[in-house]
């Protein structure tokens, strides 16, 4: 048997983003303390879970510290990353008996003073770890620095956007802890970070480039020699000096460093397929209502209000065109969700049954254009919380906070209390919506919705507005970025 330590924070940090990440935003959305992660973990497919599934053949008897998740917002308060790095670091310290670390991370956590709070969580628990192995997770959006990578001796990412495999790589990670325990030898390392930005609207593991990429990667994984490689397409919307495109390697001999390196390369290659289409806002709202085939709803994804990119969700330019285009075509049923506690106090002063009238949205940032006016009744009034069904880390309990839908003549506006990702349907079915019934679904995100209705699309149409997280890169006012990068650099160049 060994004695492992288990502990996480999860936290993709937006620069551009108005609203910071304190305390009671990890309270709210996942604090897991010491037994209450086996609770409300275990099962789930959660990189926690998967560790815990793998417990038993790993042989580790594991001792969990502190889970705390927070949904993707601007950057982590110094005090939110105190509390938290020092219960983490405070339950390794007085721990009996401890082998090894096991970590759930997320790779792209900015806390006020360390532009890379993952690395700096990394140094404070190899402080306390000394020699002792410490093996970790990351998620795909990671920009991961030479610290992070120095500090942990390995470093595992998600393969899959929309993002699915958190519990086979919480597994993958206690497998490789496993292997690095019972032979008394680790990995030979290596990393190569590539000047390139990617986009979540361009990094789905299905499509192109990334599907050929992946299978680059899995071919080279069938080899006895490389334990494994994470290929992270990097969180563009953080302005931090490590930001960019990276690949990991883990091997024995020179297996590590050639997969990097070859990766690296291929990647480099097909820079030029990551490249975003996209549609003006009046285009793709025009352009929907044409295409609506009398079945099946078509999305409007915007990925500049990337909820689960740490933009807030209160952005109305898609909203706006909805209302001025969309009716005077036809009165659909179209549903856009948006986040606004103010608004739902007034709709509260309504009531449920009642016709509200007010504004909505708009408010967060310079980025989020004018509250929009809207007229309905309130079909919907209450206080959720679901647990995910599909397969975006299944189990997970999400809260909504008040929600309300205010039905404007099919258009079904949904407000929220608190900021919810879309990477399910649950969040809708929930409140008693049909989102395969409806003629038009406005998301809020990128690509990781299609985790949870891509089924029902029948097209999907990627919109270019502002906001903390635009797939045009070109409109983020980046400062501390090391440059030339690609593609805000045509002649960026890598050898
Ligand atoms: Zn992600």
């Amino acid at each position: 048997m060994f004695d492992v330590f288990v502990a996480g924070v999860w936290h993709e940090s937006n620069t551009f983003s108005p609203l910071p990440a304190d305390l009671q935003r990890f309270r709210d959305y996942q604090w897991l303390e010491e037994q209450a992660m086996f609770a409300a973990l275990a099962g789930t497919n959660t990189e926690i879970g998967g560790m815990y599934g793998a417990a038993a053949e790993c042989g580790f008897r594991l001792h969990p510290g502190l889970y705390a998740a927070a949904i993707p917002s601007g950057p982590v308060t110094r005090e939110a990353f105190e509390g938290i790095a020092q219960s983490i670091v405070a339950a390794l310290r007085t721990l009996p008996r401890c082998d090894a670390v096991l970590l759930a991370l997320h790779g792209a956590m900015v806390v006020e003073g360390f532009p890379d709070g993952d690395g700096e969580l990394l140094r404070r628990v190899r402080e306390v770890a000394g020699e002792r192995p410490i093996v970790a997770t990351f998620d795909l959006h990671a920009n991961l620095s030479d610290q992070a990578f120095g500090f942990a001796d390995v470093l595992v990412g998600y393969d899959t956007l929309p993002h699915i495999d958190m519990g086979m790589r919480g597994r993958e990670a206690a497998l490789i802890l496993r292997r690095i325990l019972a032979s008394g030898h680790r990995p030979q390392k290596a990393m190569q970070r590539l000047p390139l930005i990617t986009v979540p609207q361009m990094q789905a593991s299905a499509e192109e480039p990334m599907r050929s990429i992946m299978h680059e990667v899995h071919r080279r994984e069938q080899s006895l020699e490389l334990w494994c490689c994470s290929v992270v397409p990097g969180f563009a919307y953080a302005d931090v000096a490590h930001l960019g495109v990276s690949v990991l390697a883990y091997g024995a001999g020179d297996a590590a460093q050639r997969c990097a390196d070859e990766m690296a390369r291929i990647i480099w290659q097909r820079r030029q397929q990551f490249l975003p289409e996209l549609v003006d806002v009046d285009a793709a709202v025009q352009l929907a209502t044409r295409s609506y085939d009398g079945r099946a709803p078509v999305v409007i994804a915007e990925p500049a209000d990337n909820v689960g990119g740490g933009s807030p969700g209160d952005i109305t330019f898609v909203l706006e065109a909805v209302l001025r285009i969309w009716p005077q075509v036809e009165d659909g049923s179209a549903i856009i969700m948006l986040w606004d506690p103010q608004a739902l106090q007034r709709v509260r002063a309504v009531g449920k049954g009642r016709r509200f009238c007010g504004e909505v949205g708009g408010f967060a940032s310079e980025f989020s254009g004018k509250p929009v006016w809207i007229d309905g009744i309130v079909e919907f009034l209450d206080h959720v919380t679901y647990a995910r069904s599909g397969p975006y880390m299944t189990g997970q309990k999400v809260p909504m906070g008040d929600v309300a839908i205010i039905n404007c003549r099919g258009l079904r506006v949904v407000l929220t209390s608190e900021r919810v990702m879309p990477f399910d349907a649950d969040h809708w079915t929930v409140l008693g919506l049909k989102p395969e019934q409806a003629k038009l679904l406005c998301v809020k995100g990128a690509k990781a919705w299609r985790a949870g209705f891509g089924a029902i699309a029948a097209q999907e149409i990627y919109v270019d507005t502002l906001g903390p997280t635009p797939s045009n890169v070109s409109r983020l006012p980046y400062r501390l970025i090391r440059r030339p990068l690609y593609p805000l650099d045509a002649d960026a160049r890598f050898d």
